[in-house]
């Protein structure tokens, strides 16, 4: 049976399926029928969740507690640990009445806009952007507006920037460090401005922490309102445990904010999805509260693999690799690319290039366009050291 199109809201319409999700399944399914494909797609560690989590989630199980339904806020164990560990990585204090336990971080990123956005408020957003914000923004009634950043200027928006985009419509900024897609971290003192910039403007900060672990070389993680707290009163920070600890399936992340907003987030939680399964909360309390040894020993994985991605790009004629310094992913630019003969194909957009890549020599990359930023791909190097030699390798031959 077909629905007619116009059965559809406009506000569902109107959302655009994630482009990321979109290509890891495509090469999934690719895979299953028996294609080499590798995967530079997905932004989910390749671990698997550390022992200690996996083992207070078995534990949990076997508790009758966990069977019931709990708080919409979050456990409360959970919100305090998460308290103590914004306490512990980024010195700034909350209250643990302040913190609510999300689905994940990309919940998070929708109460955020849903407790914030009036309908036709405007929300500077920084290009090259992860997919979600605009959308999420959107289905609040908000307008985001891209600012436009270039490898070049290492992929950070600068006051000056975000001075001519500001209206009087302009409600939040959203800050993002270390970046999805583009893994610029930046640097103390650039986050002291653009803070001191939006305190002074009356603008709010919607920044997430997700990546804040997953740094590399000199690059360091600071947190916005620790940095400028005159502007903690107008930040929420949106975070969790998927990327850190290789959780991405157990769907639990947070927001802070102050206390009003946390309480309209949880209000509009209550009616949404009730509490986040309590076995997946018991497994984050594990993983906040526990040892940190398991998350360097992948954050240094990471970090070789990292180094061996940004050679090996920079080695295929036609792509220009910049370091990313956190997150897990490289953003080249492949421009060089494009409008190029390819064993006998052409691609003149990114978008083009990504599925011909994916047909041709089987590897799965999200096309820039995606994070509005044609001419770039993102490359997660989130894989095996040997899928991603392998992978990269293929990529050196069809451009060489
Ligand atoms: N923020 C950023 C920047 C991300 O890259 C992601 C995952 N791709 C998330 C939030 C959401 O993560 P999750 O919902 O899995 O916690």
């Amino acid at each position: 049976m077909t629905i007619a199109p116009s059965a559809i809201s406009q506000r569902a319409m109107g959302v655009a399926e994630s482009a990321t999700l979109a290509i890891s399944m495509q090469a999934k399914a690719l895979r299953a029928s028996g294609k080499p494909v590798i995967g530079f797609g997905a932004g989910e560690p390749d671990f698997p969740t550390p022992s200690y989590i996996v083992d207070a989630a078995r534990a949990a199980v076997d508790d009758p507690t966990n069977h019931r339904y709990s708080p919409a806020s979050g456990l409360p164990a959970l919100r305090e640990a998460v308290a103590a560990k914004t306490e512990r990585d980024s010195g700034f204090t909350v209250d643990p009445s302040q913190v609510m336990i999300t689905n994940g971080g990309k919940q998070a990123v929708y109460l955020a806009f849903q407790a914030l956005i009036d309908p036709g408020d405007e929300v500077l957003l920084p290009t090259p952007y992860w997919v979600t914000y605009p959308e999420a923004i959107r289905l609040a009634g908000g307008v985001p507006v891209a600012v436009s950043t270039s490898d070049d200027a290492g992929f950070q928006v600068t006051v000056e920037q975000l001075e001519a985009a500001t209206t009087s419509r302009t409600k939040a900024l959203v800050f993002v460090s270390p970046s999805n897609p583009t893994g610029a971290v930046y640097s103390r003192e650039r986050m002291v401005e653009i803070g001191r910039w939006a305190a002074d403007r009356g603008i709010w900060i919607m920044t997430d922490e997700i990546y804040e672990h997953l740094v590399y070389g000199d690059a360091t993680f600071h947190s916005m309102p620790t940095v400028v707290p005159e502007i903690a009163d107008r930040t929420i920070v949106v975070n969790g445990v998927a990327k850190t600890f290789a959780m991405t399936g157990w769907r639990v992340g947070w927001l802070l904010g102050p206390a009003d907003v946390t309480a309209a987030a949880i209000r509009l939680q209550s009616h949404i999805s009730s509490n986040v399964a309590n076995v997946s909360q018991r497994a984050a309390l594990a993983a906040v509260t526990g040892p940190m040894d398991a998350v360097e020993e992948m954050r240094v994985a990471f970090d070789r693999r990292r180094q061996t991605m940004v050679r090996l790009l920079n080695e295929v004629p036609g792509i220009e690799c910049a370091d990313p310094g956190g997150a897990f992913y490289a953003f080249p630019n492949l421009s060089g690319l494009l409008g190029r003969d390819l064993g006998g194909r052409r691609a003149e957009t990114t978008m083009d290039l990504a599925a011909f890549l994916l047909d041709e020599i089987n590897i799965a990359v999200v096309p820039g366009e995606a994070f509005g930023a044609a001419g770039y791909a993102r490359l997660s190097f989130a894989l095996s050291d040997e899928d991603l030699e392998e992978g990269l390798m293929r990529l050196i031959r069809l451009a060489t």
